[in-house]
C-alpha cells in the first residue's frame, strides 16, 4: 500500500514525502482510514511504530477539510501526552506533517514559564499539544476554551493513568465538547484503560498492530549474569571494548543514576544522567548532547526515558532491570526502531531474578543469558547496593585514542558541564530504597524550537505559525 491511496490531501502527502517515507507502517494503514472516516479509535501501539503519523496525518486531513468555517480562530485539535518530552516530540512531528498547511501548533508543558504559552493563544492556536498539568492551568487561567475542540488525541495513555494524571484527565474532559472525535492510543489494555476508554470513545474502531511482544522480538535481547556491585565496571568495560558510541543506560532511580553517571565520567566515558529532578534546561542540553553525539553515554530513569526516539540508538543497557515488567518493554523499544536493528543487554544480579521471571512471562520469551569471563558472579545474593566505585581499569585504551578527550577530563577531576555529576552528593552516599512506583516524573527535550513569527525572538517557544496570518 502506497501513501497515495490513503486519500489524504496533497499538501499532506507532500509533507510525507519530503520526510522520505514510502509506505505506511502497519498502524497508519489501519488507523488512516479509521480515522479519515470519523470514527473513534482505540489503539494498541507503542512510540516507534510510526503511530504519530497515523493519528496526524488523518487529523490534519479532517481540520483542513474544515478549515477557514469558525469565525475566531481556536483550539480544534488537542494531543494530551503524559511527559513533556513526549509533549515536545509528538508536537515536533506534528509541526513537520503539516509543514503545507495553514496551521498554528502549540507546545504547552510545565516546568517553563507559561507567559509564552499565553502568548501564543492569544495570536491564535489551531492544534494544541500538552501534558495535563499543563492545559489545567491554561484552562483555569482562562486562557484558553476548548468548546470548539473537534479531535482529541490522549497518547500513551497507559503512562497518564501510571503517573496519576487520571483526576487531571477527567478534568479537563468537563472542558471538551461531547461532541468530537476521539482517539486513545496505549501501550498495554490494563483495566483501568478500559474503563477511560469505554468513558471516553464512542463505538471506537479497534487497531492493535503491535503486541505487547513484537518489540521484544524485533530487539535482540541478550543477558549478562553478574554480581550487583561489579555492573558498573562491567559496563564501561563493555562500552569500551566494543568502542560503543551511543549508549543508553536504564536504571531505577534518580540516586542511582546519578551516581552511575559520576562514576561512568570518572572512567572516562562522557556520560550524563536525566530524570525528574534535573532541571528542564540540564535535561534539553543532555538529550540534544545524546542526540548530536557529544555524549556518548545517557544514565535514564525510566519515565526520562518514555518515548524517547532517538534515531540511530543500537544499544540499550539494562544496568538494573525495572521494577514493573512492562517497563522492560518500553525500554528496549527505545532501540530497533523504525525497522532496524538494536541490541539491549540487561546486567542482570541474583537478587533480580524475580524481576527477570515476570519480564520473561511478560514478553513470552526466555533471554539468553550469559557470563563473561573475568565478571562471574559470585553466587551470592548480593544487597541493593549502589554500584562500587572502584575505578574499571582504563576502558578507554581499547578504543585506542577515541575517548582521549574523556580520560583527560576526568584525571583533572572536572567531568565539564555535560558530565557533571549531581552536586552535593557525598561519595559513599548510602543508597536510597528504590522508589517503589512511578512517581509524576517528567522530562523534556530541545526539539530545535522552530522560529516564531511574531512573538520576540528572545523567547523560545513551542509555537509554530504556518497561517501566512497578520
Ligand atoms: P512514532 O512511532 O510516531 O514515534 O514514529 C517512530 C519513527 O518512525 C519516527 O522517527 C518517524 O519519523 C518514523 N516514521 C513514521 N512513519 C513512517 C513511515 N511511514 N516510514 C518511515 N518512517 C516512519
Amino acid at each position: 500500500m502506497s501513501f497515495n491511496e490513503l486519500g489524504l490531501s496533497p499538501h499532506i502527502l507532500r509533507a510525507v514525502k519530503e520526510l522520505g517515507y514510502e509506505q505506511p507502517t502497519p498502524i497508519q494503514q489501519q488507523a488512516i482510514p479509521a480515522i479519515l472516516a470519523g470514527q473513534d479509535v482505540l489503539g494498541g501501539a507503542q512510540t516507534g511504530t510510526g503511530k504519530t503519523a497515523g493519528f496526524t496525518l488523518p487529523m490534519l486531513h479532517r481540520l483542513l477539510a474544515n478549515h477557514g468555517r469558525g469565525g475566531r480562530r481556536q483550539v480544534r485539535a488537542l494531543v494530551l501526552t503524559p511527559t513533556r518530552e513526549l509533549a515536545a516530540q509528538v508536537g515536533e512531528s506534528i509541526i513537520k506533517y503539516a509543514h503545507h498547511l495553514p496551521f498554528r501548533t502549540l507546545i504547552a508543558y510545565g516546568g517553563v514559564s507559561i507567559k509564552p504559552n499565553l502568548d501564543a493563544i492569544k495570536l491564535g492556536v489551531d492544534i494544541l499539544v500538552a501534558t495535563p498539568g499543563r492545559l489545567l492551568d491554561l484552562l483555569t487561567q482562562g486562557a484558553l476554551t476548548l468548546n470548539a475542540l473537534e479531535v482529541l488525541v490522549l497518547d500513551e495513555a497507559d503512562r497518564m493513568l501510571d503517573m496519576g494524571f487520571i483526576t487531571d484527565i477527567r478534568r479537563i474532559m468537563k472542558a471538551l465538547p461531547d461532541q468530537r472525535q476521539t482517539l486513545l492510543f496505549s501501550a498495554t489494555f490494563s483495566d483501568d484503560i478500559k474503563a477511560l476508554a469505554d468513558d471516553l470513545l464512542k463505538t471506537p474502531t479497534l487497531i492493535e498492530v503491535s503486541p505487547t511482544n513484537s518489540t521484544a522480538e524485533q530487539v535482540n535481547q541478550r543477558i549478562i549474569k553478574v554480581d550487583r556491585e561489579r555492573k558498573r565496571e562491567l559496563l564501561s568495560h563493555m562500552i569500551g571494548r566494543n568502542n560503543w558510541q551511543r549508549v543508553l543506560v536504564f536504571v531505577r532511580t534518580k540516586q542511582i543514576a546519578d551516581r552511575l553517571a559520576e562514576q561512568m565520567v570518572k572512567d572516562g566515558l562522557d556520560t550524563v544522567a536525566i530524570h525528574g529532578d534535573k532541571t528542564q534546561g540540564a535535561r534539553n542540553r543532555a538529550l540534544a548532547d545524546f542526540r548530536e553525539g557529544k555524549v556518548r553515554v545517557l544514565v535514564a530513569t525510566d519515565i526520562a526515558a518514555r518515548g524517547l526516539d532517538i534515531d540511530n540508538l543500537p544499544h540499550v543497557i539494562n544496568f538494573e532491570l525495572p521494577q514493573v515488567a512492562e517497563d522492560y518493554i518500553h525500554r528496549i523499544g527505545r532501540t530497533g526502531r523504525a525497522g532496524r536493528g538494536g541490541e539491549a543487554i540487561s546486567l542482570v544480579s541474583l537478587d533480580e531474578q524475580e524481576q527477570l521471571k515476570a519480564i520473561e512471562a511478560l514478553i513470552g520469551l526466555s533471554i539468553p543469558s550469559e557470563i563473561l569471563e573475568g565478571y562471574e558472579p559470585s553466587g551470592k545474593p548480593t544487597r541493593q547496593t549502589l554500584p562500587s566505585n572502584k575505578s574499571v581499569q582504563n576502558p578507554s585504551r581499547d578504543r585506542g585514542h577515541a575517548n582521549a578527550k574523556h580520560n583527560n577530563k576526568a584525571a583533572k577531576g572536572k567531568p565539564g558541564a555535560k558530565g557533571k555529576p549531581a552536586a552535593g552528593k557525598p561519595k559513599g552516599d548510602a543508597p536510597k530504597k528504590p522508589a517503589p512506583a512511578r512517581k509524576r516524573e517528567i522530562v523534556g527535550e530541545d526539539i530545535g524550537f522552530t522560529p516564531m513569527r511574531r512573538l520576540p525572538k528572545t523567547q523560545r517557544d513551542d509555537y509554530q505559525d504556518n497561517s501566512n496570518e497578520e
